[in-house]
């Protein structure tokens, strides 16, 4: 595959990839479920190669109802991303004016999509967050909240693996172990591994009663 191989031939050779996109709020009511979209990657993306971005933002388009103009980067190290949404028009806490009309609003979002969209990738790799925003918008007034930074999380746990390991069967449990000496389980999202011996994996199906109170830390 080339180094500069576009996304299509990465992930859709045969036409029917698709992107899954995972909503797992923080503050989830118990027994709510992660919401997940999913858009097809053959979707019509406009001229051109479709780029992760272009699949995203059709995502919320479609399923979100919100124009979002994205740009991606990332090199060896580092991934980076500017996300200009249009927030809903009407509703509480709105900080749109609202006696703007819909085209005023559409007219408005589209000067700032276009000018998010003259930020090249290595701008986006190399300068500091306070520089884009004056670069970028240095004739808008720009409105800003305390926010935390985004960051990245996971979260699985080894609680979570062990229920996972309990769902295999010990039987299958077993014959893993008898085979690899251990279960080793990858995290796909961030990468952790999650080890049980024997004893461990003994422990996993011991009626929770019988169970040692659990010492493993959670990372
Ligand atoms: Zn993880």
């Amino acid at each position: 595959m080339a180094a500069d191989a576009h996304l299509q031939e990465l992930v859709n050779v045969n036409g029917r990839g698709r992107c899954a996109i995972t909503l797992d709020p923080k503050d989830r009511v118990p027994g709510q479920q992660a919401y997940q979209g999913v858009v097809p990657l053959n979707a019509t993306y406009g001229a051109g190669q479709p780029n992760l971005a272009d699949v995203l933002e059709h995502y919320m388009r479609q399923s979100e109802q919100l124009d979002t103009k994205l740009v991606l980067a990332a090199d060896g190290k580092v991934a980076a991303g500017l996300l200009i949404q249009r927030l809903p028009a009407e509703g509480k806490g709105n900080l749109g004016d609202q006696d703007m009309d819909a085209a005023e609003q559409l007219e408005h979002f589209n000067r700032i999509a276009t000018l998010a969209s003259s930020l090249t990738g290595e701008e986006l790799l190399q300068l500091d967050v306070e520089t884009i925003l004056r670069r970028l918008f240095w004739q808008e007034k720009i409105l800003r909240f305390d926010a935390q930074a985004p960051r990245f999380a996971c979260t699985c746990s080894r609680e979570r693996v062990a229920g996972m390991i309990r769902g295999l069967g010990q039987e299958e449990a077993e014959s893993i172990l008898a085979e690899r000496g251990e279960i080793d389980v990858s995290c796909d999202f961030c990468g952790q591994h999650y080890r049980f011996d024997a004893v461990d994996a003994a422990q996993v199906f011991m009626a929770p009663g019988d169970r040692p109170p659990a010492t493993s830390t959670m990372q």
